[in-house]
């Protein structure tokens, strides 16, 4: 048996495991036992990315997520009735803790009645044999697969099993279900399954699908990593009008979709992993008028501050738009305090659908550039440090002033920015010795030598002075002649100079 706990332990973020470990402690303190059940763990063996944590206690859940919230999780959803929590951990992870519980069905499609249970009849009420495996994270058995369906089996054979005959009555959503995980995997419908489906369209039950679970679907699509192929497989079974006949008439907008997709990669490039639910949404019903838009949010059951965060993301973006080609963003520091701040989905959005070149050239410079000179600071403080300047406030203030500098374009080399730093703080290169030894001075060189090493540590403090002045306004610091002049003086900063040329062809 691979060891499914090294495996998972690997494959999670940093923020995830605290999360992980976090839910287990807590689990544990309450007596609960807890595992990590459906998505997870379907994502953990096929190898898709660990988009968010599914845990399953055998208890109410509620109190846990009290404990969470003490520590900085935000709760998103609670249904007290379902004794399920959607949450985002600290560290910003997507998850979601729920009791253990059996649907139990008086008749095939009739409302189920909700009992608690053990992980094994919760696995067993689930929908799809890859989506009902468990990993226990109990002291006693932590990496044990929990596996009553057989869905390893089915994932090796890359097929989507319903577990029951009555798996599309009892819940029509999964009409639309078994179709996304088919699409996102590239699996096929297991045969008795398709019989299930078939038998199921023919009866009509799509047009059964409640809008709240059609909703939960297109929210769910949304937040595909390939929105477009799970709606195209959707549109080929004539099932999005279960969502929306206007949107299966006008169709979803896959040009917007395919601008979002591409965006969303140069964000992965540059080292982000952007949440594209709520512009992605917009591109899906791109082609919707604005109030067929808001007619669509409210039958699929969101709520009017779900449907406003989502009408109004479009103005939002925008409006930050307008603000980063504003006068006050002229400094590249200033924009790039401002985008550091602007949320990543704005941003994408701005990126896939903004005409503004001078916007769009902005953002560019922030991935591409800038970032990755922010990314670099720490080396920048690493020498400071050796130049011999303390650790402290005014250290931190010296090394943003470099940073905004190196928004301008200087300080590409490391030379460069002893020079800056130099500059900044007034730091004197210690004279070089063998200099000494070749022109053994005398009385009155010595006394020469001196009083030139004086005005120039003045003029490179009144240098530093203008410097941080410019740098603290985010704009580059003229050149410096004074410097220049008494360059020669020593050799090593002659040879820093020359560098410095170098460096900037
Ligand atoms: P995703 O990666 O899209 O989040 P997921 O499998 O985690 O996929 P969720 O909708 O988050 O899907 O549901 C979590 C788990 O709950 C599923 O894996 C499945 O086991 C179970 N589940 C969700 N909806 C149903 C349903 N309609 N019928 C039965 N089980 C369901
Ligand atoms: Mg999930």
């Amino acid at each position: 048996m691979p060891d499914y706990m090294f495996l998972l332990e690997s494959r999670l973020s940093p923020e995830q495991r605290a999360a992980m470990m976090r839910v287990q402690e807590l689990s544990a303190a309450l007596g609960f036992n807890v595992y990590l059940t459906g998505g997870t763990v379907r994502d953990l063996i096929t190898g898709a990315s660990l988009r968010d944590l599914d845990f399953t206690v055998e208890g109410n859940p509620s109190r846990i997520a009290r404990e969470l919230e003490k520590g900085g999780a935000k709760v998103l959803v609670e249904d007290e009735k379902l004794r399920q929590v959607e949450l985002l951990f600290a560290g910003d992870c997507d998850g979601s803790i729920s009791a253990a519980r059996d649907d139990h069905y008086v008749r095939p499609g009739t409302r189920p009645e909700i009992r608690w249970s053990t992980i094994m009849e919760d696995l067993r009420r689930r929908d799809f044999s890859l989506n009902a495996i468990a990993i226990s994270l109990n002291p006693a058995s932590r990496g044990l697969l929990l596996d009553p369906t057989n869905g390893l089996s089915d994932v090796e054979r890359a097929e989507v099993r319903a577990l029951t005959i009555h798996s599309f009555t009892n819940q029509p959503v999964r009409l639309l279900r078994v179709l996304r995980f088919a699409a996102r995997m590239g699996f096929k419908m297991e045969p008795r399954t398709q019989e299930w489906f078939d038998l199921a369209i023919e009866r009509e039950l799509h047009h059964t699908i409640t809008p709240e679970d059609a909703g939960a679907e297109l929210q769910a699509a949304a937040r595909e990593e390939r929105p477009a192929v799970v709606l195209k497989a959707w549109e080929e079974h004539d099932l999005l009008e279960a969502i929306s006949p206007v949107l299966a008439k006008k169709h979803p907008g896959y040009e917007a979709i395919g601008r979002l997709m591409k965006v969303r990669e140069d964000l992965f490039t540059a080292g982000f992993r952007p949440r594209l639910a709520t512009p992605m949404l917009l591109a899906i019903l791109g082609r919707l008028k604005d109030r067929e838009q808001a007619s669509l949010l409210t039958k699929v059951g969101f709520r009017s501050a779900e449907s406003a965060a989502v009408l109004e993301f479009e103005e939002v973006a925008l409006e930050a738009q307008k603000e980063l080609l504003g006068r006050k963003m002229k400094a590249p520091i200033d924009a790039y305090r401002f985008l550091e701040k602007l949320p990543l989905d704005q941003m994408a959005y701005l990126m896939a659908e903004s005409n503004k070149s001078a916007a769009l050239s902005k953002i560019r410079a922030y991935l591409n550039k800038w970032r990755p000179i922010r990314l670099g600071l720490p080396g920048v403080a690493a020498q400071l440090e050796a130049l011999g300047m303390p650790r402290g406030p005014k250290f931190d203030t010296v090394v943003e002033q470099v940073f905004a500098l190196q928004l301008t374009g200087r300080g590409k080399t490391p030379e460069e920015r002893e020079k800056i730093l130099r500059k900044i703080t007034g730091i004197k290169e210690q004279p070089k010795k063998k200099e000494k030894e070749k022109k053994p001075a005398k009385g009155t060189d010595k006394a020469h030598a001196a009083a030139a090493m004086g005005s120039a540590a003045k003029h490179k403090h009144a240098a530093a002075k203008a410097d941080a002045k410019h740098a603290a306004k985010g704009k580059p610091a003229p050149a410096k002649p004074a410097a220049k002049h008494h360059a020669p003086a020593h050799r090593g900063k002659g040879a820093l100079a020359s560098k410095k040329r170098h460096g900037r062809k």
